[in-house]
């Protein structure tokens, strides 16, 4: 009998894996909670502003080489647009200041020039930051590098509050260590900021159900996973409510729920605890022209600032203190901010606030180490998603890795029975 995947959530990591597995031939069916594949990646109608927005503003580097070849497979690469070169354009609200950082391909030679560096930083500062580089265990990034000065302010700190949504100081270190490996320290080529031009629905999962399609993959919305039944060591049968799939003893399950979810589905699976909310505010104006398509901010509730066609958004990363501020005070405040960094003189155009409390695991080393591998003890499940062990933080490059390795893992599981003689 031919084995069946059933991949439980059409996020990233979901949809990663589907995309892996398809064009094997093996019957792949992925079930999606709710009306809407994407998850945390997704661009939706905002009748508000009325134009289509994704619920937070997404930076990929060229670093992310998973995500980098997920888009690829499905044909979508040209939608993830940045500048050629590595540039990273901020403002200093204190003190006026603006800068723009250009990292060199190649070793990093452009922290010993003084015209690339950070306005008054010294070539020190740099060098005690490979302190990060070695960085392993359980300490937090503030036991392993001086996390005060110009650099940490006026960079590491926006860097790393952007990747691992937390304080810094109190983010794993492990983490922020292996961040700097895969991008500042390969160089500019590895760190080219990348967004996606027409949205996340666009660039990221319009094409993959397009992919899936053409493989007759089913994606089956509303589809919501209400409980597992488990028996002799495995996965028995999926209650769907209304409906319940028995498991062939070939099939698999790939469970890519958000970590809270899948812990309420299987019993003694270990999950990091708790949350960090992220912040978008919308704006529907014209960047003005010049205007770099990501903006830094350094002191400001504002951290970055993205330029879409008729729009300006803000990401506020570990935003957990304003998830209870009025919202009209809060598009109000950062308007300001706004008109400030690019110039614009305008009253509070039409605005939207997207707040997402549970955007990510705390990227704390203890949150860090509680993150299960793939493989689990049930011999027919097997979990992904950006809270899985793939020692990155909660982002999509972590998603689409937990995927793929989720799908190899399936794959392994199948190689037996792929031997002469075997399912074939
Ligand atoms: C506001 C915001 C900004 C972000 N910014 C960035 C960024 O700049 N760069 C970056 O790399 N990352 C960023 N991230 C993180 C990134 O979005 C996530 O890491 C990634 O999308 C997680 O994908 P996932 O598949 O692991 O989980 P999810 O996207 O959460 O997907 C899980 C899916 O499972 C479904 N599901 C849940 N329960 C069930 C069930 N019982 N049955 C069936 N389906 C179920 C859910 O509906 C969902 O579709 C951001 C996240 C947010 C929220």
């Amino acid at each position: 009998m031919t084995r069946t995947v059933h991949i439980i959530g059409a996020g990233l990591a979901g949809l990663a894996a589907a995309v892996k597995l398809a064009p094997s031939g093996a019957p792949v069916v992925v079930h999606e909670a709710t009306a809407y594949p994407g998850g945390r990646c997704r661009s939706y109608l905002d009748r508000t502003i009325g134009m289509t927005i994704d619920n937070g503003n997404h930076l990929v580097l060229s670093g992310n080489h998973a995500v980098l070849g997920f888009v690829t497979a499905i044909g979508s690469a040209a939608s993830l647009v940045g500048p050629p070169k590595a540039e990273f354009a901020f403002v200093d609200l204190a003190s006026n200041e603006r800068w723009t950082l250009r990292m060199n391909d190649g070793l990093p030679w452009w922290v010993f020039d003084k015209s690339r560096r950070v306005p008054g930083t010294r070539l020190g500062e740099y060098l005690r930051l490979s302190r990060l580089l070695w960085a392993s265990g359980d300490a937090p990034v503030g036991e392993v590098i001086d996390c005060s000065g110009p650099l940490y302010e006026r960079l590491v700190h926006p860097l790393l509050l952007a990747a691992l949504n937390i304080e810094p100081r109190q983010g794993s270190a492990a983490l922020a260590s292996a961040i700097v490996r895969e991008t500042l320290a390969q160089g500019g080529q590895a760190c080219r900021p990348l967004i996606a031009r027409d949205g996340l629905g666009p660039a990221f999962i319009e094409p993959a159900l397009a992919f899936l399609k053409r493989f007759n993959t089913q994606v089956r919305l509303d589809h919501e996973l209400h409980a597992i039944r488990f028996a002799d060591g495995r996965i028995a049968e999926l209650d769907f409510g209304a409906d319940a799939v028995t498991l062939g003893a070939d099939d698999m399950v790939i469970l890519a729920v958000p970590h809270h979810a899948a812990a309420a589905l299987v019993p003694d699976l270990p999950v990091p605890q708790g949350h960090r909310a992220i912040a978008n505010a919308h704006f529907r104006i014209a960047p003005p022209p010049g205007l770099p398509p990501i903006l830094g901010l350094i002191n400001a509730t504002t951290e970055w600032i993205f330029a879409f066609d008729g729009r300006l958004s803000v990401t506020i990363s570990n935003a957990d203190r304003l998830m209870d501020v009025p919202r009209a005070m809060l598009a109000q405040s950062i308007w300001q901010e706004v008109s400030r960094a690019t110039g614009i003189v305008a009253e509070l155009p039409a605005w939207q606030i997207v707040r997402e409390r549970r955007a990510t695991f705390a990227a704390t080393p203890e949150e860090n180490a509680k993150r299960p591998a793939a493989q689990t003890q049930w011999s027919n499940l097997v979990v992904a998603g950006d809270w899985t062990a793939t020692g990155l933080p909660a982002t999509l490059e972590s998603a689409v890795r937990s995927g793929n390795r989720a799908a190899d893992c399936v794959t392994a599981k199948a190689a037996p029975m792929a031997s002469p003689g075997g399912r074939g």
